[in-house]
């Protein structure tokens, strides 16, 4: 079993990184619904968020938060919505999303569309405000 995030997670397909620990990684969404979504993952692969064990799901909300308040700095918003699909990738992930309306979190719309300069620039970004 390896999802596409798991290849992430091995190097086989690049990302976008924008934190990591032992435990959990963090990455730019290829598809994002606003500049700054991010995904938050365990390193473990479980495919339904709620097959994750206890501790280990508590603590990706603290390590979630933690990227939140990051993101928030570099991209203008109200506040970081937070969701869980799954329904793309069975590999368990939070979707921290910039948003200003409840319309900024709908998934069914068109993703933006971003140049490899632009992720790497709002990856850097981040990155530099969680130092
Ligand atoms: P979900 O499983 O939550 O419904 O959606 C999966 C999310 O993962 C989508 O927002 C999609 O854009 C993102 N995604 C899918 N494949 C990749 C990938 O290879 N790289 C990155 N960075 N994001 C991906």
């Amino acid at each position: 079993m390896s999802s596409i995030f798991s290849k992430i997670l091995n190097g086989d397909i690049p990302s976008y990184t924008i934190a990591e620990d032992d435990r959990y990684f963090a990455f730019l969404d290829i598809n994002p619904l606003a500049k700054g979504h991010t995904l938050v993952i365990p390193k473990k692969e479980v495919d339904y968020i709620f097959d994750v064990e206890d501790e280990l799901l508590a603590d990706m909300m603290v390590f979630s938060k933690k990227i939140a308040r990051a993101i928030e700095k570099v991209v203008s918003c109200k506040r970081i919505g937070v969701a869980v699909l799954g329904l793309e990738v069975p590999h368990a992930h939070i979707h921290l999303i910039p948003i200003n309306s409840e319309a900024d979190i709908n998934f069914s719309k068109p993703k933006l569309k971003l140049s490899r300069e632009e992720f790497e620039e709002l990856a850097k970004k981040i990155r530099k405000e969680l130092k």
